[in-house]
């Protein structure tokens, strides 16, 4: 609020009309105006020790109060409707005052302070007892008070009045330019400071809300400050973790802490995970509870800096004991119908050699398919089930692809012809530089893609394989084409998802477990090859093995696995 001419009835004795008459200040007056600046500067240091707002105001009111030689100084604030003020903090003033200005609030327009607040404008008087605007039943307050000159000034927010500010004088006062500009100036500052202080409780309450938020979370939540100090450990931390908020907050996680207890070594592992910006991994706690944790790494960031890291806790115990069990029935199950089913396609194949009629020869035919797609199901489930378990022991050696590509081609040959389909192998032209793979498995890998090229192809449709080194032989890549049913967009992002098939794979070919991909990629993965796809629905899809040939991306050529325990 600039300085502005107060309204009301009081003499104003400015320097400025001093000076013009040629009158020098006297050193009185300089003395004066000394104080006032000094006044200035206490008062505007208040603005930066804190936040307590009674506190600033009370300590402003105080400064001025000595500054301006005045007998009362106080803050005027609105009463929760807003109609009314009330004194917020004062200087100079009996408690009973304050208190009855609490009790009987002035009407925001009535008398000075309310009509400073109400038109956003000084309002002044050199002596309030002769003054008309003040109702006569205010006199004897006012006498009690025993003060004449009064200037009330508005604390002016963004958004209007957020209160006022007023200097009561005992005797009759002449304001001179120095004091109405100190006491605005003063204003000025305590309505920074009420802002300020709005705004530091606003965020205090919005640092509640999330504190609450985080202590009431399923998630451990832990946070660590830069210099890595714990800062946040939520009660379910505290509980994952055995631990106690006091064991662990404003500590470092450091090697000798860790030593006291099995639990702080849970901590100090957690937090010495070496873990990229977001990054899950997975921890198993030691101790007598055994608690299996995915731990995520946050950072923590203001609007333009690092301030510290979280790393969100989550217990996916039940949910890998329930993995665990599933795979184990997989396994099992998958197990105990091999055998059965290998006994009834044994006998099925013999009843198809002996002398039956067409009816008969069509039903053991069709039993026979089924039997097989039950066999290769099995087959599948036994796959996954051991790559689950981490069981499918891979023995990588040194050899030429296109070799087992050719084998893969002639096998499936047939099976494609009898579907009137033409498959054609583009074999490489010259020698393949030597891979490093498990035969077995990639055979897997190869013909799961390749036999579903056979399956989403309509009959008189068309499959390319092709086999070549790229990228300044880099890379193997192996492309199996083909112009079949193709994939739709929406379903592309879950192909390579355990037991996911597209809707229009499930019309076109009821048998298919959706297991084939999942078993491919796994199989790849073990080989540091990539399998990837690009497809348009009623078009076609084209898969895409590409496999290393630079010695430091091949897979080790060692003893597998298996070999390697029993060694
Ligand atoms: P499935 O036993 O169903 O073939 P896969 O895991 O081998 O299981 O394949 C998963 C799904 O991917 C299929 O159900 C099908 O929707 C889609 N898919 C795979 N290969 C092709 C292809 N060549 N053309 C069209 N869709 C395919």
């Amino acid at each position: 609020m600039p300085f502005e001419k107060p309204k009301g009835s009081y003499t104003l004795s400015f320097e400025a009309a001093q000076l013009k008459k040629k009158k020098r200040l006297s050193p009185d007056d300089y003395k004066k105006q000394q104080k006032m600046v000094e006044a200035l500067y206490e008062t505007s240091g208040y603005l930066a020790v804190g936040t307590d707002i009674k506190v600033i105001l009370s300590r402003i009111a105080k400064t001025l109060l000595k500054a301006l030689g005045a007998k009362y100084v106080n803050f005027w604030d609105f009463t929760p409707n807003k109609e009314a003020l009330f004194i917020s903090a004062a200087a100079g003033m009996q408690k009973q005052y304050i208190a009855h200005s609490r009790k009987s609030p002035i009407r925001v327009g009535t008398m000075f302070i309310g009509r400073a607040v109400a038109t956003g404008q000084p309002w002044a008087s050199s002596d309030v007892t002769k003054d008309p605007n003040i109702k006569s039943n205010w006199l004897t307050p006012i006498k009690k008070q025993n003060y004449h000159g009064l200037l009330c000034l508005p604390m002016m927010g963004k958004k209007g009045a957020v209160g006022g500010m007023c200097v009561y004088y005992k005797d009759i006062h002449q304001f001179n330019y120095f004091e109405m500009a100190l006491a605005t100036i003063a204003t000025n500052q305590a309505a920074t400071a009420v802002a300020n202080a709005d705004l530091f409780h606003d965020l205090l309450g919005e640092r509640n809300k999330t504190l609450a938020t985080i202590q009431s979370l399923k998630d451990g939540l832990i946070m660590y400050d830069l210099d890595e100090r714990v800062v946040v450990f939520n009660p379910r931390a505290q509980e994952l973790l055995w631990l106690k908020e006091g064991e662990v907050l404003g500590k470092k996680i450091n090697e000798p802490l860790s030593r006291k207890s099995v639990y702080l070594q849970n901590l100090f592992n957690i937090r010495n995970l070496v873990q990229s910006d977001f990054e899950t991994k997975e921890y198993t706690t030691e101790g007598p509870q055994k608690v299996i944790l995915e731990i995520t790494y946050v950072p923590v960031r203001s609007q333009y800096r690092k301030i510290g890291a979280m790393q969100i806790l989550r217990d996916i115990t039940r949910d890998k004991e329930v993995e665990l069990l599933k795979a184990k029935f997989l396994a099992v199950a998958s197990h105990q119908l091999r055998t059965p089913l290998s006994a009834i396609k044994w006998a099925l194949d013999t009843l198809r050699r002996s002398t039956l009629t067409a009816e008969q020869k069509q039903i053991v035919d069709r039993t026979f398919n089924s039997n097989e797609n039950l066999i290769a199901l099995v087959r599948d489930l036994l796959d996954v089930s051991r790559i689950e378990e981490g069981r499918l022991g891979y023995k990588f050696k040194q050899g030429d692809l296109s070799r087992l590509v050719s084998k893969i081609y002639e096998d499936v040959k047939i099976q494609a012809s009898a579907r009137q389909i033409d498959i054609i192998y583009e074999k490489p032209e010259n020698p393949l530089p030597p891979a490093v793979f498990d035969a077995g498995k990639i055979d897997i890998a190869i013909r799961n893609v390749v036999d579903n090229a056979i399956k989403y192809v309509l009959p008189g449709g068309s499959i390319k394989i092709n086999l070549r080194p790229s990228l300044n032989n880099k890379i193997l890549t192996l492309s199996v084409k083909d112009n079949g049913i193709g994939i739709p967009e929406n379903d592309q992002k879950f192909i390579f998802v355990k037991f996911f098939r597209a809707l229009n794979a499930l019309k076109h070919n009821t048998e298919g477990s959706g297991l084939g991909l999942y078993i491919a990629k796994k199989i790849a993965e073990k080989h540091n090859a990539d399998l990837f796809f690009e497809s348009v629905e009623n078009q076609g899809s084209e898969f895409v093995f590409q496999f290393p040939l630079e010695a430091e991306r091949m897979p080790k050529i060692a003893i597998a696995d298996e070999e390697f325990k029993n060694a």
